[in-house]
């Protein structure tokens, strides 16, 4: 039951998380998402669909199209699939609690021959990613003899995508509601327009919702909007 330590974490009628359901079917969809977590230290949780569940590494900086720096990622429980989707906050108190932004999803290929069990049985995953903001070839490398074997490092292969100084916290927004992690941790609705992740990364700090502007704009110079600070904290 690969699903067990997940359930053992977390206490269902305190926690917005799914609980881990049985499996109507076994046909994989190769899905893919990554949950930027605002919890104890913020990170990212990079997860692949394998064999029925989520196989979920956290990772502190995050993932990169640069291919030029590999970042740590920590193996941790799996999840179940109905955790792809999972946008919200965990109440203080629970296990992981904070803010849950769905900051990518999409599909992605096994590399070469070896299944996804098998692959991480022998430390080294290789994939292609079909995200909103992740794309082209990745390896999760497991880093042996450190941590457990519970560290792997988390690469960018060379290939059309990889973009040289690529900055994770330019996309700070979530695929699903648009929000940031600080309207997400507000509980503030979705915003109407959904955000085009081209050239995104110039618009996420400084632009509200259309709806905002507006009122903005009719308010008028005697109303000096408050300056909400959008800035997030990016904690190491
Ligand atoms: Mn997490």
């Amino acid at each position: 039951m690969p699903l067990e330590e997940y359930a053992a974490k977390r206490r269902f009628e305190a926690t917005p998380e799914p609980p881990p359901k049985a499996r109507k079917s076994k046909t994989a969809a190769n899905y893919f998402c990554v949950q930027r977590h605002d919890a104890t230290r913020l990170h990212y949780d990079f997860r692949l669909e394998i064999e029925g569940v989520l196989k979920s590494w956290a990772v502190p900086k995050g993932p990169t199209l640069d291919p030029a720096v590999k970042h740590l990622a920590a193996q941790v429980e799996d999840h179940p699939l109905e955790y792809g989707d999972f946008e919200g906050n965990i109440p203080a108190g629970n296990y992981g609690a904070g803010s849950v932004m769905l900051w990518d999803r999409g599909t992605f290929d096994l590399l070469g021959d070896a299944g996804g069990a098998e692959q991480i049985a022998r430390g080294d995953l290789k994939f292609r990613l079909r995200g909103e903001k992740l794309k082209g070839d990745f390896a999760l490398v497991q880093m042996k003899g450190r941590g457990k074997g519970k560290d792997w490092l988390l690469i960018k292969k060379r290939d059309e995508f990889a973009t040289p100084g690529w900055d994770v916290e330019g996309y700070a927004y979530s695929v699903l509601s648009g929000r940031t992690q600080e309207e997400i941790a507000q509980n503030l609705p979705a915003r109407k327009s959904k955000r085009k992740t081209a050239g995104a990364a110039d618009r996420v700090w400084d632009s509200g919702p259309p709806a905002k502007r507006a009122a903005k704009a009719a308010a008028g110079a005697k109303a000096p909007a408050k300056k909400k600070a959008r800035t997030l904290t990016s904690r190491p």
